[in-house]
């Protein structure tokens, strides 16, 4: 029997989108089913990787966020226990300026959304897939309901699972894989208005009970997520919650203490997993299916659209071969544990850094003395210079002879607080306030020793 089409997409997220706008331009005949119906929000950082541009570009969507005149930012400042922030600069690259976008999810992902209609992909809204449909092992289509509770049957050639972090191919197949240490997390976002903000920057503040991540998505809106252990919510109203905590912490006062919250505060679970390699053939798992990193650095769309790239190069060739099984789709399963690994191991070592207070605050200090050392830093969180430039003897024996150096800034006493550039401006007009790495900078706030500190 012919097949509806030659590649079936689960999931209109950015890893989905790419997927189907690469191999559609390649010529092949791509379905897109969609549970929701868009624009639709989601709870992100909302910040995408310098290194996303040249993929948006190539997907042709990049010319249209641009037209939305969205908010570039040119770094990210970071705040170690309610220390001054530290702003590091993203470093240039071949020549160019970088900077990252920070945009709503709900304009982003309509973007793709609409430039896959534009190309004429069939994308069909309030599908959602429920399973997989197997023919001698292998995955041959899904079955699913649409938007009046009817049942729908569709095969393919390949069936791609874009569908995020529950994914029905994890469900079904049991791919999911807890890390062996971590902690159940959760996130809490939503968008304040009014802000005070200081500088174009993401600034990421580290300090009990978790972090948070503030970027300006629109000329008067800061999207404000906050990550914590899930248990830390203990029955508490989560509005009241999210406020309290983030409101606790005086840097963040300070930015927010004119600002409103003017929406309810939505949550989703932020636990990291792996994921095992797939046991059949006919499919392929792109973007946050393929597993998930704690979104400190920030890098799950970039991750997703660069997987979608990947995946994209091996289905082509395994569709001109006619050979999709799961020796030939391993190919691409290998060329992505290749490339992230580095990533992984970076990733899970900041995390591991930031619960330790003093680490974490003795590492910022370095990284504010030695902008070398830091611009390496976010350019590979940037993603768009090799994670093995940190990842390396060099640059952690780089990393231990700074350590071992007095540090320059001079620690005043408990209470001074540090000299401000001018007055913050509002979202969307930014104007620098943080402490730019290695400069003269103002005398610092001494931190104050926290309850639970270990
Ligand atoms: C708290 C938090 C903060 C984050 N901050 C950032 C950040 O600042 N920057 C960044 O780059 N990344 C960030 N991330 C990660 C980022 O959100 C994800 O990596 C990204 O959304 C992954 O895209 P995706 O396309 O794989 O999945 P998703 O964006 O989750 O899209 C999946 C789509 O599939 C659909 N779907 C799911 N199941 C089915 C089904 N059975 N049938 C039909 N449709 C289905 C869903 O409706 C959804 O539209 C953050 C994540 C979290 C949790």
């Amino acid at each position: 029997m012919p097949a509806d089409y030659d590649v079936l997409v689960i999931g209109a997220g950015p890893a989905g989108a790419a997927t189907a706008l690469l191999l559609h331009a390649r010529g092949y005949k791509v379905g897109v089913l969609e549970r929701a119906r868009f624009p639709r929000d989601k709870v992100c950082g909302e910040f995408i990787s310098p290194a996303a541009d040249a993929i948006l570009e190539k997907l042709g969507v990049l010319e249209s966020i641009e037209a939305t005149k969205p908010l570039r930012l040119r770094g990210v400042a970071v705040s170690a226990y309610e220390e001054e922030e530290v702003a590091i600069d993203y470093p240039a690259h071949e020549g160019r300026a970088m900077s990252s976008l920070s945009l709503s999810r709900f304009s982003f992902d309509h973007l793709l959304f609409q430039k896959m209609k534009e190309r004429g992909i069939d994308v069909l809204e309030e599908h959602q897939v429920d399973d997989l449909v197997f023919d001698a092992g292998n995955v041959t289509g899904v079955t699913g309901r649409d938007a009046g509770n009817r049942p729908f049957a569709l095969n393919a050639r390949v069936v791609v699972d874009a569908g995020g972090r529950n994914a029905v191919s994890l469900r079904r197949m049991g791919l999911r894989q807890r890390p062996k240490t971590g902690r159940g997390k959760v996130a809490l976002a939503a968008h304040w208005s009014g802000v005070q903000f200081p500088g174009d920057y993401c600034y990421m503040h580290i300090s009990r009970p978790g972090y948070t991540g503030m970027a300006p998505v629109s000329a008067d809106a800061v999207n404000v997520v906050l990550v914590v252990d899930a248990e830390r919510l203990r029955g508490e109203d989560v509005d009241a919650f999210y406020r309290r905590v983030v409101l606790q912490n005086r840097r963040r006062h300070d930015l927010l203490a004119d600002a409103e919250l003017n929406e309810r505060v939505r949550t989703v679970d932020s636990l990291a997993f792996q994921v095992q390699p797939i046991p059949c053939g006919g499919l392929v798992l792109v973007g946050d299916a393929m597993g998930f990193i704690d979104p400190f650095t920030g890098e799950g769309i970039y991750l997703g659209l660069r997987s979608a790239e990947l995946a994209a190069a091996t289905l082509d060739v395994a569709l001109q071969k006619g050979d999709v099984s799961r020796w030939m789709l391993a190919r691409y399963d290998l060329r992505r544990r290749q490339e992230f690994h580095k990533k992984f191991v970076l990733s899970r070592a900041l995390q591991k850094l930031i619960y330790r207070p003093r680490w974490c605050r003795r590492v910022v200090g370095v990284l504010a003395d030695n902008p070398a050392l830091a611009a390496t830093l976010v350019g590979v969180i940037g993603d768009y210079l090799p994670a093995g430039r940190v990842v390396s003897a060099a640059y952690l024996t780089r990393l231990a002879v700074a350590w071992l150096r007095p540090q320059r800034g001079v620690r005043p006493q408990r209470g001074v607080r540090p000299q401000r550039a001018g007055r913050p401006q509002r979202a969307g007009r930014p104007q620098q306030r943080v402490r730019p790495a290695a400069s003269h900078h103002a005398p610092t706030l001494e931190s104050r020793p926290l309850p639970d500190e270990g």
